[in-house]
């Protein structure tokens, strides 16, 4: 992940201040002194902006909104703050605007499977709340604890279960949310089959906070997972995974994450996790997961198809998870990112490749990064069954000067393959460049035509997926 250097702007002014506390009330603001006492997330520059504001109401919301509006303030929209793109950041003179106090999940219909939740409902929270009537928001991610439906909804994102029910897009059946000038539109309709004219609201659905700001969500839900069955596998070689991953791939496939053996490495010197030391001696890892009726169930199935893999010669070494215990170290394995804290300052890629050309071109990245300078080295974890691969490029030294330089090697033959540059943690300030060197004029132009529309003074989180102008001051 990289930051954008904070840029200089002017302080709000004491009576915008004084304006803001007289919406919400002084409780409901967070002061410098306030944010410098509480976590910023995933990004130090999360609080650039001094100033933070907790409506807690989607009128409160729009209050605040159509007075920034008015006063043309920048508006960064904030849920969990792990969003890995620098989408959240912020700066001086702008207002973070946090949807943690819209907190409550309004409906949990079982029988329509769905769900109508308030945009600061946090993933683990509603994933608890489902469980208890046999159903779960089919979406799981390892920010799960911290990140929140809107902040979801915001990124687009995908996690471990993206190949069985999409990403938030699939997830999505209504919105309701807050454009820029305080316009409140309401679409949380709960089923699937809605033809109502141009879904507007859908738009922020991957907008990272740039077209308004989502304050309710209605989620279709799916059904609890059964019993599972977990394994880790080693393998010699990428084209030996993507075999196994099509060998896998029945309806009771729940999960299938790939990691490179230097990444599995790096986890074991700093977590330990003895049991996986060998198999993470192998260059390439794969964890897989199905589920059954019952869990004795799933071990046959999984252990069935597992021996075939291995007569086909399509896995060198396979350990099956057996308890919890097990099963979470298999987890921690894939999930932790001992590398970034063993060598701090590298460098994430977030792309995704048809599983066809994904072997040929991790070889011909990794290829052009060493040729590129002595002591780069690549890592790869990935959600192997959607081809969505997180790549760190890595030094001894800190290397986050160079994204630019060395975003080309990994994303230009891409959009050629069938891929992507951006799969699941959206473009924010650092996949911008990229943007605007791979995406077609047509649909920039279209992009920020929609940007004016919804957002005509450009406040809403300025200077992430598209660069724009500076806000222009209101005329008064
Ligand atoms: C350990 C870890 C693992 C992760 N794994 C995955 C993964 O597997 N798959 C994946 O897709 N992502 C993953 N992520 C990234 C991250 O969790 C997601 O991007 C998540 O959706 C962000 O939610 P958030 O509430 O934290 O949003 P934030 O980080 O607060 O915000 C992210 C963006 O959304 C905007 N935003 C937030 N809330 C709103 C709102 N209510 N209205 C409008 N705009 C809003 C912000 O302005 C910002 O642009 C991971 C992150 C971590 C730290």
């Amino acid at each position: 992940m990289r930051s954008m250097k904070p840029l200089a702007t002017s302080p709000l002014t004491a009576t915008q201040v004084a304006a803001l506390t007289a919406l919400l009330g002084s409780a409901h603001i967070r002061t410098p002194q306030d944010l410098a006492a509480l976590d910023p997330g995933i990004d130090p520059h999360n609080f650039g902006a001094c100033l933070l504001v907790r409506p807690g109401s989607t009128e409160e919301v729009a209050a605040v909104l159509a007075y920034c509006h008015e006063q043309r303030i920048p508006v960064v929209p904030q849920g969990g703050r792990t969003g890995l793109s620098g989408g959240a950041i912020s700066q001086r003179g702008q207002v973070v605007l946090s949807v943690e106090r819209l907190d409550r999940i309004e409906v949990l219909d079982a029988d329509q499977r769905s769900a109508v939740v308030g945009a600061g409902v946090k993933l683990c929270v509603l994933a608890a709340q489902a469980a208890t009537v046999g159903l779960s928001p089919g979406i799981d991610l390892g920010a799960r604890d911290s990140a929140t439906l809107g902040g979801l909804v915001s990124t687009n994102a995908g996690g471990n279960e993206a190949f069985r029910y999409g990403t938030m897009r699939e997830r999505v059946l209504g919105l309701e949310c807050v454009l820029a000038d305080g316009t409140v539109i309401t679409e949380l309709g709960q089923v699937r089959k809605r033809n109502e004219g141009l879904a507007v609201e859908r738009l922020l659905i991957g907008a990272e906070g740039t077209l308004g700001v989502v304050t309710r969500v209605a989620l279709e839900l799916v059904p609890s997972r059964s019993p599972v069955a977990t394994a880790m596998v080693a393998l010699e070689s990428l084209m030996q995974a993507v075999a196994l991953a099509r060998h896998l791939r029945t309806p009771a496939l729940v999960a299938l994450e790939v990691m490179s053996g230097n990444h599995a490495m790096a986890v074991v010197r700093s977590l330990g996790l003895p049991e996986l030391a060998s198999l993470a001696a192998h260059p390439w890892l794969v964890l897989v997961e199905m589920e059954a009726t019952s869990s004795e169930q799933a071990e046959s199935m999984l252990v069935e198809l597992l021996g075939t893999a291995s007569e086909q010669e399509l896995l060198t070494d396979a350990l099956l998870a057996q308890n919890e215990a097990q099963r979470h170290a298999m987890w921690r394995l894939r999930e932790d990112w001992a590398v970034d804290r063993e060598r701090p300052g590298g460098l994430w890629y977030d792309i995704s490749v048809p599983l066809s050309a994904m072997a040929d071109y991790v070889a011909r990245v990794t290829a052009r990064v060493a040729a590129l300078e002595a002591g780069l080295e690549v890592f790869v974890i990935g959600h192997l069954a959607d081809g969505n691969l997180h790549i760190t490029v890595n030094a001894p030294h800190p290397v986050s000067e160079c994204y630019e330089a060395i975003a080309p090697l990994v994303t230009d033959e891409l959009t050629a393959l069938g891929g992507s540059f951006s799969a699941e943690h959206g473009i924010g300030v650092e996949k911008q460049a990229t943007l605007l060197r791979l995406v077609s004029p047509a649909k920039l132009a279209l992009m920020q035509a929609v940007k004016r529309a919804y957002d005509p003074h450009g406040i809403m989180n300025p200077g992430k997926v598209l660069p724009t102008a500076p806000v222009a001051p209101s005329a008064e």
